[in-house]
C-alpha cells in the first residue's frame, strides 16, 4: 500500500525502502542506522526516515561517546543536548 506524500504541496506517492541511513540529523558525522524504513516521494523527491526507538538510539550514541578518550565539538554538543533533554 502506498501513502500520499507528506509534503502538502505535492500530489506524489511515497515508496518505501529498507536501507542504511547516514544519521546526520543527530549532529554527528559518523552515525549510520542500519536497515531502517525510508519513504521516498516519486514526485518531489522528498525523503522521510522512520527511526524506531529513537530514545534508545540516542542513549546508545551517548553511552558510546562516554567511552571515548576525547570528544569532538560536535560530540560534546550531542552529549550536552542529550543530558539536558533527558534531565
Ligand atoms: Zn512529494
Amino acid at each position: 500500500m502506498q501513502n500520499k506524500c507528506y509534503n502538502t504541496d505535492c500530489t506524489g506517492w511515497l515508496r518505501r525502502f529498507r536501507e542504511d541511513h547516514h544519521y546526520l540529523e543527530c549532529g554527528l558525522d559518523d552515525i549510520w542506522l542500519r536497515n531502517v524504513l525510508v519513504h521516498r516521494c516519486t514526485d518531489c523527491k522528498g525523503v522521510w526516515v522512520d527511526i524506531p526507538r529513537l530514545a534508545q538510539v540516542h542513549q546508545s550514541i551517548a553511552v558510546g561517546l562516554l567511552y571515548k578518550d576525547s570528544l569532538t565539538p560536535q560530540e560534546k554538543t550531542f552529549l550536552v543536548k542529550y543530558f539536558s533533554d533527558s534531565a
